[in-house]
């Protein structure tokens, strides 16, 4: 019997461009033209199915955050004022950062009704930085730790698993499920680099031990480093929590050229990275992924990455 044709979500919203982090700060605009462009120019562009992102509601935004932090964030886009030394915001920045994470919730739906397998957000702010009552790192609101507590509250699901492969730690994310057992949160980044927290030896509170897994990887740091530890200390734990989603925050900005960063993987890493995630989600929870962009800044190697890794999930729902 011939199986249902398979198909990869895609979201993007030209308003993601309206967040004007001002001249010259990395992450800017040109990161989702250039991601826009490649994939565009690909021979699977027309496979992708595209999905129209609606802001996440404010009742959305308090699964994770505070309502002190929504009304600071609020007010400093209004003004036009920083959130923080790294993190500047204009007056669209309050609604693109609603649009951002409800694009992600979208994408969730799709996957959750079956119109598709998986999807990728080419979303921006990125989030994984901002933590339940601070934005911080480029980040306003944490769309991963959203979307996992969508997830539970309104389809209903148990279980989340985040793989973070942003060459920051997600700080924010840790801090969100820290004392949660029902959700499961790994991140690979360099160490020492900003935020300098994810040191090994934090692996949740008495209420969710082993349920944080971070793996501090150092300056130089190889692809073979990154398969080792995805092939012998994420996918075990990952297959004994069982999720029963799993949500990417997939920064590329452990590419060689980042600026950021001094790891050395290429796109065809990210590439073999996506594909050891999607084989243990097929394990253990019939492949339900969704793949959330947070950073990048290389121009170049951002958007040949975000090529290859939506590439490997259009082409893992042919196998
Ligand atoms: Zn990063």
């Amino acid at each position: 019997m011939e199986s249902p044709k398979k198909t990869t979500g895609f979201v993007y919203h030209e308003d993601y461009l309206e967040h004007d982090t001002g001249h010259e700060h990395v992450e800017r605009p040109d990161r989702l033209r250039a991601c826009l462009q490649a994939l565009s120019r690909s021979d699977f562009w027309d496979q992708l199915h595209h999905i129209e992102a609606t802001p996440a509601t404010l009742d959305q935004i308090y699964y994770v955050h505070d309502r002190a932090h929504v009304d600071r964030v609020k007010l400093h886009c209004q003004r036009a004022i920083p959130l923080d030394y790294d993190t500047p915001v204009s007056r669209e920045s309050f609604d693109v950062a609603l649009l951002a994470a409800g694009g992600v919730l979208r994408a969730i739906d799709q996957v959750i009704v079956g119109n598709v397998d998986n999807a990728f957000a080419l979303i921006r702010p990125p989030g994984h930085h901002a933590t339940p009552n601070r934005a911080m790192g480029f980040c306003l609101f944490n769309n991963v730790a959203i979307a996992a507590r969508y997830l539970q509250s309104e389809h209903g699901l148990d279980r989340i698993g985040i793989v973070d492969w942003d060459v920051h730690h997600g700080n924010g994310t840790q801090d969100t499920f820290y004392a949660d057992p029902s959700v499961f949160f790994f991140s690979i980044h360099q160490h020492p680099l900003y935020p300098g927290s994810g040191l090994a030896n934090e692996t949740g509170n008495k209420t969710a031990l082993g349920t944080t897994l971070n793996c501090p990887v150092p300056a130089h740091s190889s692809i073979n480093d990154y398969i080792r530890v995805f092939e012998e200390i994420l996918a075990p734990k990952l297959v004994e929590f069982n999720p029963d989603f799993i949500l990417i925050s997939s920064g590329f900005d452990a590419h060689r050229l980042d600026p950021l960063s001094t790891i050395d993987i290429t796109a065809e890493g990210f590439g073999d990275l996506t594909d050891i995630l999607l084989s243990i989600s097929d394990q253990i929870c019939g492949g339900n992924v969704i793949s959330i962009l947070e950073g990048g800044y290389d121009l170049f190697g951002l958007s040949e990455s975000v090529a290859e890794h939506v590439k490997r999930l259009i082409s893992h729902n042919a196998l």
